[in-house]
């Protein structure tokens, strides 16, 4: 099946429509972009397909599974924010063996785990420093590291990458492509920047005021008008 499958999905918060019957098919292994200026809806639809909120008409399903009956613990989805959210007083090791530990690995083994993650993003040697001796772009690269460290089969990314500079962020998205690549997760990525979408997709789809308004690979897009 599919990663992902939205049926007419619709999102009201109160009587306001914040998405208005999307449906959209995203697959394995695929780097897959919400692209669309700010409130068209792209959070509202990543928080529905991680199963933070309800959909409030329509179904969303998870390889086959619809989203809404799976317990959190069944559904192999992780999020990257915006703010990496690092626990401020452990180390960058213990920041991405926490989560492993969490879901019952032992201590030992989450922080191998989390070693082989901060070596896959190059953090190896800031292993036992606090997350605020990195630079951001590090920080987000251990989120990211934290993030994939369960090995989800989905990784969800809300506007990774906005909060840093632009070289940064150039670097960044190169880093991003190679980890999808590398892993084979699915990437679920948002953001309002045409660029970047165009940059890193596979496919985009393009949103505007709750509705899906194209939805094709990054050259059908680039070149439509
Ligand atoms: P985007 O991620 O594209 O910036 P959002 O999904 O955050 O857009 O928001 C889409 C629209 O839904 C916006 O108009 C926003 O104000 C509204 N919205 C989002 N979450 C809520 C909420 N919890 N309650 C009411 N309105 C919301
Ligand atoms: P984004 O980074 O996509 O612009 P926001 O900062 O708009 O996201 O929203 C952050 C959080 O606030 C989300 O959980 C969203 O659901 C909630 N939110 C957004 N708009 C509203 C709103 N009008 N009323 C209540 N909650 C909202």
């Amino acid at each position: 099946p599919n990663a992902i499958e939205v049926r007419e999905a619709v999102k009201r918060y109160g009587n306001f429509t914040a998405l208005k019957t999307i449906s959209l098919s995203i697959k394995d292994n695929e780097f897959f972009t919400l692209l669309g200026p700010s409130g068209c809806g792209k959070t509202t639809l990543l928080r529905m397909i991680a199963g933070f909120e309800d959909v409030s008409e329509g179904a969303i399903f998870l390889y086959g599974e619809e989203i809404e009956g799976l317990p959190p613990h069944k559904r192999p989805v992780n999020t990257v924010f915006q703010n990496y959210a690092l626990f401020p007083h452990k180390t960058v090791l213990d920041n991405v063996a926490f989560g492993l530990q969490m879901r019952g690995n032992s201590k030992a083994d989450s922080r191998k785990k989390a070693g082989e993650m901060l070596e896959l993003v190059q953090l190896s040697q800031f292993a036992n420093r606090k997350p605020s001796q990195l630079s951001g772009g590090q920080q987000q690269r251990v989120a990211l590291a934290r993030a994939l460290a369960p090995q989800p089969k989905v990784l969800l990314l809300d506007e990774p990458l906005s909060a840093l500079d632009l070289k940064l962020r150039k670097a960044m998205q190169l880093e991003l492509k190679h980890l999808q690549r590398e892993t084979g997760i699915t990437f679920i990525f948002v953001t309002h920047d045409q660029e970047e979408a165009l940059t890193m997709s596979d496919r985009i789809a393009v949103m505007s005021s709750g509705e899906l308004q194209q939805l094709g690979d990054a050259r059908e897009i680039y070149e439509s008008p």
